[in-house]
């Protein structure tokens, strides 16, 4: 899928970088304590958990379950292309770590609760947006 429509593009920071531009190398970079092991998103400096400032955007296996979702059938821009699917996925490191994203590769309706899902990047002048596939089960 295409979606069209330029995506907002998000400002780059010292926290942020790594998980916009990982899927340049294929990976899904989320924010990791070095301490107590905790991972962290949206992307932050400080752990939530101890409050430990050693953390440090790591590579994921890029896979999750969709949590939630929605289809979208607004056109809300020129040239996005609905309906499309919004969807809550749980990442498989720490299920309480949710990405909101796109769910691409299949009809809409063919989405539901429970997919399992596997990261895939749609790119745009250096940013890559994380978007997830069904995994064939
Ligand atoms: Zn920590």
């Amino acid at each position: 899928m295409s979606f069209g429509a330029a995506r907002p593009r998000p400002r780059l920071d010292r926290d942020n970088r790594a998980f916009w531009t990982g899927g340049a190398q294929g990976h899904l970079m989320i924010c990791r304590c070095g301490d107590c092991g905790k991972w962290l998103h949206p992307p932050q400096p400080l752990c939530r958990g101890c409050w430990s400032e050693n953390v440090a955007a790591q590579p994921t296996c890029g896979r999750g379950v969709v949590d939630s979702y929605t289809i979208n059938h607004q056109p809300w821009m020129p040239g996005l292309e609905v309906p499309f699917v919004i969807a809550r996925v749980a990442l498989e490191e720490d299920p309480s770590i949710y990405l909101t994203t796109n769910i691409v590769g299949c009809a809409p309706e063919d989405v539901a609760v429970g997919d399992a899902v596997q990261v895939t990047f749609e790119e745009d002048e250096g940013i890559f947006f994380p978007l997830f596939e069904k995994v064939a089960q």
